[in-house]
C-alpha cells in the first residue's frame, strides 16, 4: 500500500506571494505539517529557515529521549501565473522541483514535495492489476 496523502497531512501550502502570508507570520512562524512542528523564518532572499525535530526525533521521542532538531533551508522560485503577474512556488528541498505542497513525513528528515514522499491521492489509487500506477 502507498502512503496516501489524504493521511499525512497537514501540508504546508504556499501562497501566491510566499511563505510570509501562512499561519498569521510575515516574517516567521510555526505550524503543524505532518505529525511534527515546524518553525520557519524568512530570509532576504525569499528561502525560509526551517527547524523540526528529525526522524529519529519522533522514534526517540516515543522512547522519552529528547529529539534532534533538524535545521535547513528550503528555497522558493517565483514563475509568471496563469492569469498575469508571479506566482510563488517551492523549490522541493528534495528534487528541487517546483511544488505548491510540502509534506513531513514518519521515515523522513526533510520536508518534501509529493514525488519524493512517494504519496498518491486514494482517489487515485488503483489497487495492483488495475490500470498503472505510477511512482517517482
Ligand atoms: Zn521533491
Amino acid at each position: 500500500m502507498p502512503l496516501f496523502v489524504e493521511y499525512v497531512r497537514p501540508a504546508w501550502r504556499i501562497s501566491r506571494d510566499g511563505p510570509r502570508d501562512f499561519s498569521g507570520g510575515e516574517f516567521w512562524g510555526r505550524l503543524s505539517v505532518g505529525a511534527r512542528v515546524v518553525e520557519w523564518a524568512l530570509n532576504d532572499d525569499d528561502s525560509v529557515t526551517v527547524r523540526h525535530p528529525g526522524c529519529r526525533g519522533i522514534l526517540a521521542a516515543l522512547a522519552g529521549q529528547p529529539s534532534e532538531p533538524q535545521r535547513y533551508r528550503v528555497c522558493t522560485v517565483k514563475a509568471p501565473a496563469a492569469h498575469g503577474g508571479e506566482r510563488t512556488w517551492w523549490a522541493c528541498p528534495g528534487c528541487g522541483r517546483r511544488c505548491g505542497l510540502l509534506f513531513l513525513i514518519v521515515g523522513r528528515d526533510r520536508l518534501g514535495c509529493r514525488r519524493c514522499c512517494r504519496l498518491v491521492y486514494r482517489s487515485q489509487y488503483r489497487p495492483r492489476g488495475v490500470g498503472s500506477r505510477r511512482r517517482g
